[in-house]
């Protein structure tokens, strides 16, 4: 904490501000915060367990060597320099080998069985309509910067940013002739104006973020047929004979204006530039597991230019990182047994127990909704399911070959296990047990299609939850993180679904017309925060996010006064509970971050920064104002406090 700072001018530093000036950001992070030294101590474990798995013994289980072979590779990087870029050159060579357009539609669905991303992004995705049935959904894709807006915006700073990536394209191509033995291209610059051109129509096609959000922009579901007469220069019917799911005659397109661009596109564009523009992208996918000077190339862009960070993460930490990408239950499994007690679980129910209660009372208090859209809302409430720690079952990954000294081929086959495991849901009902994110992942999240709340075991530990800290502290850190993933179910997103994850309107159009002015309100709040000098948020892209913020608080400030039923508990430290908690929630958030990556989150990142999430909640609270005292002009009591939940 910052006592030095008034709690009713600027909370967040307040809570913050010493933390914030002792712990400058590391030089191999963009940003620093509780979440990350978590995350640094969920490593620190994660490589005890890679380090004993790597040692070769006849008592290792089948899930050990592959864990500990894949790190060993990942470590070996002797070997990654002795193959060069031997394990790229058969996808090389098929593109050279390309002898007419009509071979792109062979040539990128071999791509995308070897996970490079190319032209636009193809999988089985819940049917949004009816969960009962997953299908094949084309969607959007193929750039090679983070967003479509740096294609498209024309300040100074963005023109800046095409010219560094022009430049980084180039490089990378200039490795490549150099690891084939070959002298500089003479044509180098046009083969990057290609990439450039082609990627800028895709940009300029794709659907931004914001519209993205609402789940009906992107459900158009139709005929193969229709697919092929929105484009008919792409051979779409031989693109799905090839991937490799059974013939099919519906499927989802995300985004038909996307599709329809790519019959110009393909029209206009010469042979050779398609050619270079795949090469780019076979690069660009491989960078992180060729030799080091691809991924020094890889880092100089898209770690110091776009995000700030200074130096590369330590091997041992991208190879952990690398390895629960790539068999995240295997390791997830063994971190489990180290670092997840049982007891932790028992808590962690209680909790969301005790959060959903509070939830089901809050819809029934709210005075802008109808009876008939609570009744739908309660019905939802019931129908979320709550996920602890890790899965019940764990992912089988034997079909993926994990050989020790192979490190790309390791990497490539345990990406195709996730690609056919993810075609195979063809046809079948969502399966409501996967989880998306891996054990020992810092985080949390509320799944649409499975209506359910979704708890790692790594955020289940200090500063998140606590057994030695106050139940006030416990409920302003996990209890608001709960509240958030509930509201997640409610917010402009999730609202749109119904219990059984399908999207389906349950709000009467008074209901949606009340829900939508309050939403405003926290879109035009945040709208207004800026966090680097002429950024603002978008208020609208992180609007689920702050909804789930501000409704997460409530939910967890409702629990905390019904454990306190009206007992004035002393004092802890000088803080009053209502105190406690409110810096509980805050210090989850401290944090900080390079101007690069602010900037590049204001474009990306649906979750506002640490300050924001802060003071944007904190000013919204009467209860806030009563704990600290605070009074109407200070900064931090809303003139105007929005509320959605
Ligand atoms: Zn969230």
């Amino acid at each position: 904490m910052d006592p030095s700072v008034n709690a009713c001018q600027n909370f967040y530093q307040y809570a913050c501000g010493t933390w914030r000036k002792d712990n400058p950001i590391p030089p191999d992070r963009s940003r620093w915060g509780r979440f990350a030294e978590l995350q640094e101590r969920n490593l620190a474990i994660e490589r005890q367990i890679l380090e004993r798995a790597e040692v070769s013994s006849a008592t290792r289980t089948p899930a050990e060597q592959q864990i500990g072979d894949f790190y060993g590779s990942c470590m070996d990087e002797q070997a990654i320099e002795a193959k060069g870029i031997q394990p790229i050159a058969p996808l090389l060579s098929g593109i050279q080998q390309m002898s007419s357009k009509q071979d792109l539609t062979r040539e990128i669905a071999r791509l995308h069985q070897e996970s490079v991303g190319a032209l636009f992004n193809f999988g089985v995705r819940p049917d949004a309509k009816n969960t009962k049935d997953q299908i094949a959904a084309v969607d959007q894709g193929g750039l090679g910067l983070p967003d479509r807006d740096y294609y498209l915006k024309d300040d100074p700073r963005s023109a800046m940013l095409r010219l560094q990536y022009a430049e980084h394209v180039k490089i990378m191509l200039d490795l490549l002739r150099k690891a084939q033995g070959l002298g500089p291209d003479p044509d180098s610059a046009a083969h990057v104006d290609a990439i450039m051109r082609i990627e800028t129509r895709l940009a300029d096609a794709a659907m931004d973020r914001t519209a993205r959000r609402n789940p009906d922009n992107t459900y158009h579901k139709m005929t193969v047929d229709q697919l092929v007469a929105l484009d008919t220069n792409f051979g779409w019917k031989d693109y799905l004979g090839a991937i490799g799911i059974p013939p099919i005659k519906t499927l989802n397109v995300a985004a038909p204006d996307f599709v329809k661009a790519l019959q110009p596109l393909i029209d206009m564009t010469s042979l050779d530039d398609w050619k270079s523009y795949l090469t780019w992208h076979v690069l660009r996918s491989a960078a992180d597991n060729l030799t080091r000077a691809f991924q020094d190339e890889d880092f100089r862009f898209n770690g110091q230019i776009l995000r700030g960070t200074k130096e590369m993460e330590a091997r041992w930490k991208r190879c952990v990182e690398a390895t629960d990408r790539a068999l995240g239950d295997a390791l997830g499994q063994k971190f489990v047994e180290v670092a997840f007690g049982g007891s932790s679980k028992t808590k962690a129910l209680e909790l969301v127990g005790q959060i959903e209660k509070e939830m089901s009372k809050d819809i029934q208090a709210a005075q802008w909704m109808s009876p008939a859209t609570k009744d739908q809302a309660l019905t939802k409430l019931q129908e979320v399911s709550n996920k602890i720690g890790y899965p019940e079952r764990w992912k089988d990954y034997s079909s993926a070959k994990i050989v020790r000294g192979d490190y790309f081929g390791d990497a490539l086959r345990a990406r195709q296990f996730e690609i056919r495991r993810n075609l195979a849901k063809l046809g079948k009902p969502v399966d409501k047990s996967e989880w998306s994110m891996t054990p020992p992942t810092v985080n949390a999240y509320y799944s649409p299609p499975m209506n359910n709340i979704n708890f790692p075991a790594g955020i289940l530990q200090p500063p998140f939850y606590n057994p030695n800290a106050t139940d006030a502290v416990n409920l302003g850190a996990i209890g608001v993180v709960i509240g958030h993933e509930l509201t997640h179910g409610f917010d402009d997103q999730g609202r749109r679904y119904d219990g059984e994850g399908n999207l389906r309107d349950w709000w009467t159009t008074a209901d949606t017309q009340a829900f939508q002015t309050r939403a405003d309100c926290i879109a035009n709040e945040y709208g207004n925060f800026s966090p680097a000098p002429g950024v603002n948020l978008n208020g609208k892209l992180t609007l689920g996010e702050n909804a789930a913020d501000n409704g997460g608080i409530h939910l967890a400030y409702m629990a905390l006064m019904d454990s306190l039923a009206g007992k004035v508990l002393p004092a802890k430290d000088g803080f009053t509970p209502q105190q406690q908690f409110y810096l509980g929630y805050a210090q989850v958030w401290c944090e900080n971050v390079t101007e690069e990556s602010a900037r590049l989150n204001a474009l990306t990142d649906t979750h506002s920064p640490g300050e924001f999430r802060v003071n944007g909640v904190l000013q919204n609270l009467p209860e806030f104002r009563q704990a600290f005292s605070c009074k109407l002009g200070d900064r931090m009591v809303a003139t105007e406090p929005c509320r959605v939940w």
